[in-house]
């Protein structure tokens, strides 16, 4: 069995859960499952954990890090907060973020920002989480943009890229202001968002399950 704590709780008070390394050291975050609405960021991360031995582990793993947005079926967390805006930046505003329920749907779903930058407890814990574990990049699962990004355009997602065969971009092309991407980049944390395709969940699970067991066993012959 894998190791997990609590790191906080959620507005629906589920608990928020963290599986880390046996050892203690950290080498990497990934996370999935931000966004509610992309439970095969889920699927593909706690296929590959499965097949990853407890001792081998060296990354901490988020499977779920907006659990009530995964039970309630959307994409904010049980506020109609979008956290993937929710976060305390120089850029962070009150602008609801338009979002569309699925790829042919017009973008008629308003996500809120949060009240402030940082109001959702969700948001609050993983920032609190990756102060404490300071790990050496985070990974974070999105879909469904078939995309490595990274503003550094770092070695490892040159890495990342070149195991999946995914395009490695500077950014998504619109807006992101509040985004964790842009909170570590001003906390001088790399993160990388993976972007899922837009395809089946097996496909993705087959697709990137080698290079996310990689990831989690810090298997990666680069910096
Ligand atoms: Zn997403």
């Amino acid at each position: 069995m894998h190791r997990s704590i609590s790191y906080g709780a959620s507005v629906n008070g589920t608990p928020l859960q963290v599986i880390l390394p046996k050892d203690g050291t950290v080498e990497y975050l990934l996370l999935a499952a931000h966004h509610g609405d992309e439970p095969e960021t889920t699927v593909a991360l706690s296929s590959a954990l499965r097949s990853v031995p407890p001792e081998n582990l060296k990354s901490a793993v988020i499977l779920v890090a907006n659990p009530d947005g995964l039970m309630l079926g959307t994409r904010g967390n049980a506020n109609g907060v979008d956290l993937n805006r929710n976060f305390p930046t120089s850029d962070w505003g009150t602008i609801p973020i338009r979002y569309r329920w699925t790829m042919d749907s017009p973008r008629d779903v308003e996500l809120s920002p949060g009240s402030t930058g940082g109001s959702e407890p969700e948001t609050q814990a993983l920032i609190k989480l990756v102060k404490e574990i300071s790990p050496k990049a985070i990974i974070t699962l999105h879909a469904p943009l078939d995309c490595i990004d990274d503003v550094n355009g770092s070695e490892l997602a040159q890495w990342i890229a070149s195991h999946t065969e995914l395009p490695i971009v500077r950014d998504v092309g619109y807006p992101t202001p509040g985004s964790f991407g842009t909170w570590a980049k001003e906390n001088n944390q790399n993160l990388i968002t993976f972007e899922l395709g837009n395809q089946s969940i097996e496909t993705s699970r087959a697709r990137f399950e080698e290079t996310l067991v990689k990831l989690l066993m810090a298997d990666v012959d680069c910096s």
